[in-house]
């Protein structure tokens, strides 16, 4: 089997051997881009499986480079930052960065995340082909079942009263699980007026469904709360 090659773009050349070197001697191949112009000639030319992304680069934004690279492709991203802003991060994760790491980190944190994300994406991959296969409409996730045609969510077993919003947004999270949407993007996607609603609108139904799914199993708690950011339905709760 090919070695998955990750695209690594970071103008540092320290940061970036150090980069390399965890991730080869963990197994994978690597390609190192100084710029972000290369980093985009790299991403055509090499079809990378996953591209770590400096925000500071010399001729452009990590953050600006990552909205570029979304309008035409869903690979994994994870941001490299120098700051540890908080404006950074959700900036990062809203234009669809998969993750955040805030330098200086260690090799083997980074190793860790990169694992991770790359995971969550062959399950969502696998996810999305289980879906398009499925003609009845019904989508299961762990103990969650989403009957789509009549917009209703089964948690173990049991059917959940949910009303609209609700249930629009819990099937939003089963749609990628373990993918951190913001509340932006959950009002955006889920909402169709989220000009009218606040972040607050969000917090409030995701209150409501926890409660919800507490009826049913009062130990389990699969929603995760990333603070500041968003909201993630965890597989790793099931
Ligand atoms: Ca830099």
């Amino acid at each position: 089997m090919a070695k998955e090659l990750i695209l690594v773009i970071e103008d540092e050349r320290a940061i970036a051997d150090t980069t390399v070197y965890a991730l080869e001697r963990e197994g994978f191949d690597t390609h190192w881009s100084a710029t972000g112009a290369d980093g985009l000639l790299q991403l055509e030319n090499k079809s990378p499986t996953m591209i770590i992304l400096d925000i500071g680069l010399p001729d452009t934004n990590g953050l600006d480079l990552c909205r570029q690279i979304r309008q035409d492709s869903q690979i994994p991203i994870i941001f490299l930052s120098a700051r540890n802003e908080e404006l950074d991060r959700i900036l990062g994760l809203e234009l669809g960065g998969d993750d955040y790491i805030t330098k200086p980190f260690s090799p083997r944190e980074l190793v860790a995340r990169v694992r991770s994300v790359l995971r969550r994406h062959h399950t969502s991959a696998m996810y999305a082909a289980n879906h398009a296969e499925d003609t009845s409409e019904v989508h299961t996730v762990g103990p969650f079942e989403d009957d789509a045609e009549q917009m209703r969510i089964r948690y173990k077993g049991e059917s959940l009263d949910l009303s609209r919003y609700e249930y629009r947004l819990l099937s939003l999270l089963l749609s990628r699980p373990n993918k951190v949407f913001s509340r932006e993007e959950i009002l955006e996607r889920a909402w169709e007026e989220p000009e009218m609603t606040t972040d607050r609108t969000v917090d409030a139904h995701i209150k409501s469904i926890r409660k919800k799914l507490k009826e049913v199993d009062a130990e389990s708690d699969p929603i995760r709360t990333v603070r500041g950011v968003g909201y993630a339905m965890e597989t790793s709760i099931f």
